[in-house]
Parts: C-alpha cells; sequence; structure tokens
C-alpha cells in the first residue's frame, strides 16, 4: 500500500486524527498551512472526486458542518476556507481530500479568484451554461 493517506488510516504512520466514522477519518495537515489545518478524507482509496461515489462524497461532506463548528469553537478564526484539489499539478495526494483551512488575520494565504465579468456578454453565460447542460445529460 503505497498510499500515504492509506496508511494514516489504517493506523500505520502517525496523524492527529480528529475525527473518525465508518466510512470518514479527518487528522492534521502536517503542513498546518493555518492553525487547525484539517483534512477530510474517506477511508476507502478514491483518488479524485471524479471516481466519488455520490453516499461517498455526502458522508465527506457530511463532516464538514461539525468540523467547521469545532475549529471556530476551538481557534476563533474570521473565516474558513473548504477547499479540494483534483489531479496534478493541483492535487499531491492521490486519495481525495477536502482541506478545512480556518482563516486569521494577516495569515498571508492568498486565494484569489479573478473576476471576469466585465468582460462576458449574457450569451457567454447561456453558452457555459448549455455546455454543461448537454456534458450532465
Ligand atoms: P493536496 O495538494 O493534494 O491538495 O494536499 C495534500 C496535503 O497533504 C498537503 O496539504 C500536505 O501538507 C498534506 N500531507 C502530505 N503528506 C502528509 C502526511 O504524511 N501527513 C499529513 N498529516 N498530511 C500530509
Ligand atoms: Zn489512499
Amino acid at each position: 500500500m503505497a498510499c500515504i493517506f492509506c496508511k494514516i488510516i489504517a493506523g500505520e504512520i502517525p496523524a492527529h486524527k480528529v475525527y473518525q466514522d465508518d466510512a470518514v477519518v479527518a487528522f492534521l495537515d502536517i503542513s498546518q498551512t493555518t492553525k487547525g489545518h484539517t483534512l477530510i478524507v474517506p477511508r476507502r482509496h478514491v483518488k479524485t472526486v471524479y471516481d466519488l461515489s455520490a453516499k461517498e462524497a455526502s458522508q465527506i461532506f457530511g463532516v464538514v458542518p461539525e468540523l467547521a463548528n469545532a475549529l471556530r469553537r476551538a481557534f476563533s478564526p474570521i473565516g474558513l476556507n473548504v477547499l479540494n484539489n483534483n489531479e496534478r499539478p493541483l492535487q499531491s495526494v492521490d486519495h481525495v481530500h477536502v482541506h478545512m483551512i480556518p482563516r486569521y488575520e494577516d495569515d498571508r494565504l492568498k486565494i484569489g479568484m479573478p473576476d471576469h465579468h466585465d468582460a462576458l456578454r449574457t450569451q457567454d453565460y447561456e453558452d457555459i451554461k448549455q455546455k454543461i447542460l448537454d456534458a450532465l445529460s
């Protein structure tokens, strides 16, 4: 078993676990990008969100509110980012995970989202919508 998160789940390598149930485990991210940075993972080795069943997705994301509230009570952050990276180069560990990242004043973390709405017309949104609808059907 080469996957580092599978080894953590199996208890073969140490991690600071904060939540466990039949389907899901959550533990501190070793990087502690910000204080309390936590990862939520399915017990089953699943590479990306593309591979998750709807049930597994609901089990993983079902833990988000409880953990978010615990992080808020524990550290009083100014906010919280919930983040998931899929596929390289975005994803560095190939076992799907949700980052819970409490945010603090001056935490120097930048998660930028460019706003392109000035460059778009209604038809552009319609075209994008239609592509997604076609892909869904
Ligand atoms: P990704 O870049 O795939 O979205 O995030 C992977 C995360 O896994 C990184 O934030 C990284 O710090 C964390 N990580 C990598 N190896 C380990 C480890 O051995 N233990 C823990 N607790 N976290 C790890
Ligand atoms: Zn794994």
